[in-house]
């Protein structure tokens, strides 16, 4: 794993906090996009060499809806950039690491898959390669 691609928030109004994490970082977005196949609208910051991804759920029975319903808003997960998905997930596999579903086409141009949390001290983990 290369570093931190972004860290990821799941948010209850999109349009509000964006307008609040651009109060925050002093800056605005740099892109808003709906990822059909997750039920979700995002939005990217870049902070430095990493990003902060704001998730709203665009589906009632998405996960991030789900999630929000039991936690309410907040930290959601963590991405590490990877070079090679496939090869990585084959690593992690061999670890005890459970990965969820298939990798997939992500926001942000990107290929994504996430470990189970359960095997990861309960941090939902991304793993993300550009396309
Ligand atoms: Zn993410």
């Amino acid at each position: 794993m290369k570093k931190i691609e972004h860290i990821g928030i799941a948010v209850s109004d999109l349009t509000n906090s964006n307008a609040l994490f651009s109060k925050l970082l002093g800056k605005d977005q740099y892109k808003i996009e709906t990822v059909e196949s997750e039920g979700v609208k995002t939005s990217f910051f870049i902070v430095g060499e990493t990003k902060i991804e704001l998730v709203e759920s665009s589906r009632y029975d998405s996960a991030i809806a789900k999630f929000i319903d039991k936690k309410g808003q907040g930290m959601h997960h963590m991405a590490f950039h990877v070079e090679d998905i496939h090869k990585e997930l084959e690593r992690l596999n061999k670890e005890g690491f459970q990965q969820i579903g298939k990798v997939k086409e992500g926001a942000d141009n990107k290929l994504i898959c996430f470990l189970h949390p359960k095997t990861t001290n309960g941090v939902l983990i991304e793993l993300c390669q550009e396309k």
